[in-house]
């Protein structure tokens, strides 16, 4: 393994030169802390969601999918607490006008004091006393910019289920126990943004709440901890980089009774990328009581009503796709020579299999065409006539491409081609026209 200093450096540039991440705006100095998806991030990150919406929606019978707005009535966030409590006390440098949180491990001293100093210019006595910051952004619907026009760019998406709990209970005609699921873009005005992916000011959300009867809640909560584990087990990520965190009474959230982060052991240390939480009849009983219209469940079997409880599953897809490329990452000899490959589940590889013809004569190049034309009616696939195989297989290692299809002398004469493993490196004969079949059963998983 790489040592882990610079092993995020040498992520964050193989993401350029491979088409994974690229920075937002980068011809202009680039957007602090935003990020885009280039032709392999956005294969990447779209198979982490499909996977999650496989197996959270198609895969149950009890959880209907919704694809709320990102902008909502206002007092949604005031019913949510998000527009009192979603805040982070900061100080300012009134010299060099930086801002950093309050609780900033570089910051010496106590700020608003004489002693105080500031961790970017080094003045003392600069840094303000902490203020609260409002972690939502804001902005105005419609032409004029005035209060009662403000909207903000949700910072969850998981209100937006909650505002449609009843919309989607009647339409499916589910019954509680029931979930909700939903894949959307979140926005968080962070102080300390950063880390390549893994804090960003724009970032997408998998999130699932699962409405219950009180009292069942713990179980779920139990439940759903440990099918969200499983599932990223099931996606290849390491067993023994991820551990659970349990959220300190100082940690909760103010909608939280109970909280386990699922973390990842990056290279700048254990941090959280999913979230499970008890959020009780919080969010329901507090939209109740802002707008007024009744959020309770009949049980038809024993006529009794009640606010339900949520068990919240909350995961960021793009600190997913951070967790699975870093965990793919890895540098190792090969015949005296580096390789540097990302080991993806095939599941979540952007390409399945690259085409290469062994040389550009011979019937090879026509053979491999067709062959690659019919490949990609089913998958994700790359055709490359450039250069050594040698080289043509290193591109694809660094691309995650589990298989490299060759089409050499024989396979003009017989109709097989050689199938290289990234992993094993293995070559096997395969008949072309079994291909398609052959890959299906190593992609599935
Ligand atoms: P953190 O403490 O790291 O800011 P959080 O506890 O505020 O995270 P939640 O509100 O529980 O996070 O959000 C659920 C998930 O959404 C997180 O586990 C993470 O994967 C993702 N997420 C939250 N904030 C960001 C962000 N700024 N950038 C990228 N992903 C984020």
């Amino acid at each position: 393994m790489p040592s882990t200093d610079n092993v995020m450096e040498k992520l964050v540039s193989l993401a350029k030169r491979r088409g994974f991440v690229f920075q937002s705006s980068e011809i202009y100095g680039g957007l602090g802390s935003v990020w885009d998806y280039g032709p392999l991030g956005v294969e990447l990150k779209k198979n982490i969601k499909e996977r999650w919406w496989r197996s959270m929606v198609h895969e149950r019978e009890d959880i209907e999918g919704l694809d709320a707005a990102i902008l909502m009535h206002p007092k949604v966030w005031e019913a949510s607490g998000h527009v009192a409590g979603f805040t982070d006390p900061l100080v300012d440098c009134k010299h060099c006008k930086n801002r950093f949180r309050a609780d900033d491990p570089r910051i010496k001293g106590t700020p608003g004091q004489p002693d105080a100093q500031c961790p970017a210019c080094g003045s003392r006595g600069t840094l303000t006393a902490p203020r609260l910051f409002n972690l939502m952004f804001k902005t105005f619907l419609g032409p004029v910019e005035e209060a009662a026009a403000v909207v903000y760019l949700r910072p969850e998406t998981a209100q937006g289920i909650y505002v449609n709990y009843l919309n989607v209970l009647q339409s499916s005609r589910q019954k509680i126990p029931f979930g909700i699921a939903q894949i959307g873009k979140a926005f968080r005005n962070e102080i300390t943004p950063g880390n390549f992916i893994f804090r960003t000011r724009e970032f997408e959300q998998m999130e699932m709440q699962f409405f219950v009867k009180p009292g069942t809640d713990q179980e779920w909560f139990e439940f759903w901890r440990n099918q969200r584990m499983q599932w990223l087990v099931g996606l290849g990520v390491r067993a023994e980089k991820l551990r659970w965190h349990q959220h300190t009474p100082d940690e909760l959230a103010h909608y939280a009774k109970e909280a386990y982060d699922i973390q990842y052991e990056f290279p700048f240390g254990w941090q959280e990328f999913e979230g499970i939480h008890n959020r009780t009849d919080f969010d329901l009983s507090r939209h109740q009581e802002y707008s007024g219209k009744k959020l309770d469940y009949l049980d038809p079997a024993t006529n009794e009503r009640f606010v339900p409880y949520v068990v919240e599953t909350s995961a960021g897809a793009d600190r997913t796709a951070l967790v699975v490329m870093l965990d793919a990452y890895s540098e190792e000899e090969v015949g005296g020579e580096k390789r540097v490959v990302l080991r993806f589940h095939p599941a979540l590889a952007p390409l399945k299999a690259a085409v290469f013809p062994l040389v550009n004569k011979d019937g090879m190049p026509e053979l491999a065409r067709r062959l690659y034309d019919d490949l990609r009616r089913h998958y994700n696939v790359f055709y490359d006539d450039g250069g050594s195989i040698g080289r043509r297989y290193r591109r694809q290692d660094e691309a995650g491409t589990p298989f490299g299809i060759t089409i050499d002398g024989q396979s003009t004469a017989d109709g097989t081609v050689t199938v290289r493993d990234r992993d094993t490196l293995g070559q096997e004969r395969v008949a072309a026209d079994r291909l398609v079949s052959y890959l299906e059963g190593k992609l599935q998983g």
